[in-house]
């Protein structure tokens, strides 16, 4: 999963979801990132603010592109600490609960 990724926007032709921005499951975004997508390609659409779609979309591929960048890095990082030998330690501390007194 790249985190910089960069292309130049169409004019008639977009992406969204995993198909713009595949990243592991460990942190349970994916879903919400397509959904938050979909919203702000459509508000950008529809928004007055661009005189055209290519413009629309430009502005909507660079705004997405930041935030999956951002959680595509946490997600990696949730990756990592869930696949280490404290993931157990990582977890209850993730739900509030004092560490297990475990060396797995
Ligand atoms: C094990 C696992 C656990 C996950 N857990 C979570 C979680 O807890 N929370 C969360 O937010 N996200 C989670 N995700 C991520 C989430 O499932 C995805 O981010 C989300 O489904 C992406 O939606 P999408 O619409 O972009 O792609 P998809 O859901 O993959 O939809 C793409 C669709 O396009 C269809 N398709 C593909 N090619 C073609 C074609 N040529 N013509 C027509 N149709 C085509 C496919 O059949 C599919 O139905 C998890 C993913 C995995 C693998």
């Amino acid at each position: 999963m790249p985190l910089d990724q960069q292309w130049e926007a169409q004019p008639n032709l977009t992406m969204l979801g995993d198909a713009a921005h595949l990243m592991p499951p460990y942190a349970g975004e994916g879903v919400n990132m397509a959904m938050l997508d979909a919203l702000e390609l459509a508000e950008s659409l529809l928004s007055e603010v661009y005189a055209t779609p290519h413009e629309a979309i430009s502005a909507y591929e660079k705004q997405m592109r930041k935030r999956a960048s951002e959680t595509a890095q946490m997600t990696m990082e949730q990756t990592a600490a869930l696949h280490s030998s404290g993931s157990i330690n990582h977890i209850l501390e993730m739900i509030g609960i004092p560490p297990a007194n475990t060396t797995m």
